[in-house]
């Protein structure tokens, strides 16, 4: 089995309110897949599930293997196969830059503080933040503090990482160097799961569109082109006509 992420069936209510049904996905290693849908279709949700901060009604999600369960006592090590950067970059006010980095590997993966801040500076500086390493989370702008939240992320070394609409709380001309740096991940072959509103964003990276509606997945391809072109489904034609 080569799929790193496997979902079979997934079922998800919140009270009855059913949240997604019958989710099935796979995703390889190395694949960019970009969800869009409308808001409040389970886009989050479906993130959260997939991170083990969601109880499942039924259904089965797997990561490199190992079974996605909030009461799995692996969700430790489940963790950190699978990263997740939000809206809100929840960093913590109180520590600078390079500790709010360093504390996760240190911490969680029992990493020596030397070896950890000598992977943190070096991926600051791949995104141009090296200069801001002693600051603290005020004293950035938001896109710093995005791709600080990013830097993060993947210095937990995830085999996966999820990305909930990053650009979506920042002003129009950072969005460019957050998305940007997501590119430039997805370059280097990370595998990656992407909500975004962004559509030239998504076209240009996503090997796979998934549209999401009413908490079902309407239509998945890998033709992302012809996706935005000329969608197979009126639902999706709809939603993709309010960003003409
Ligand atoms: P999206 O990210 O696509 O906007 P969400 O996953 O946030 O959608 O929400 C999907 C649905 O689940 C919405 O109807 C929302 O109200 C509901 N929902 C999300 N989180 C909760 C929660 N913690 N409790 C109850 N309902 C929730
Ligand atoms: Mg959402």
């Amino acid at each position: 089995m080569n799929d790193l992420l496997d979902v079979k069936h997934l079922h998800k209510e919140f009270d009855n309110n059913v949240v997604l049904k019958d989710i099935n996905l796979s995703v390889k290693k190395g694949e960019v897949v970009v969800i869009i849908g409308p808001s409040g279709c389970g886009k989050s949700t479906f993130l959260r599930c997939l991170n083990g901060l969601e109880e499942i009604q039924s259904g089965v999600i797997r990561v490199d293997g190992l079974e996605v369960n909030p009461k799995n006592k692996d969700i430790v090590k489940l963790r950190q196969k699978i990263g997740m950067v939000f809206q809100s970059y929840e960093l913590f006010p109180h520590l600078s830059v390079i500790d709010n980095l360093i504390i996760a590997p240190m911490k969680v993966q029992k990493r020596k503080r030397e070896e950890v801040t000598k992977e943190a500076l070096k991926l600051l500086d791949r995104v141009d933040l090296l200069d801001k390493k002693d600051m603290y989370p005020r004293q950035l702008s938001g896109g710093q503090k995005q791709r600080v939240a990013i830097v993060r992320a993947l210095l937990v070394h995830p085999e996966i990482i999820l990305f909930d609409e990053v650009t979506a709380a920042l002003d129009p001309e950072m969005v460019y160097e957050v998305l940007e740096t997501m590119q430039e991940l997805a370059r280097q072959g990370s595998t990656m799961i992407i909500v975004t509103h962004e559509m030239n964003f998504a076209k240009a990276v996503a090997d796979k569109i998934i549209f999401f509606d009413k908490g079902e997945i309407v239509e998945e391809t890998d033709d992302v082109e012809g996706f935005f072109a000329s969608p197979k489904t009126e639902r999706a034609a709809k939603f993709l006509d309010r960003f003409q």
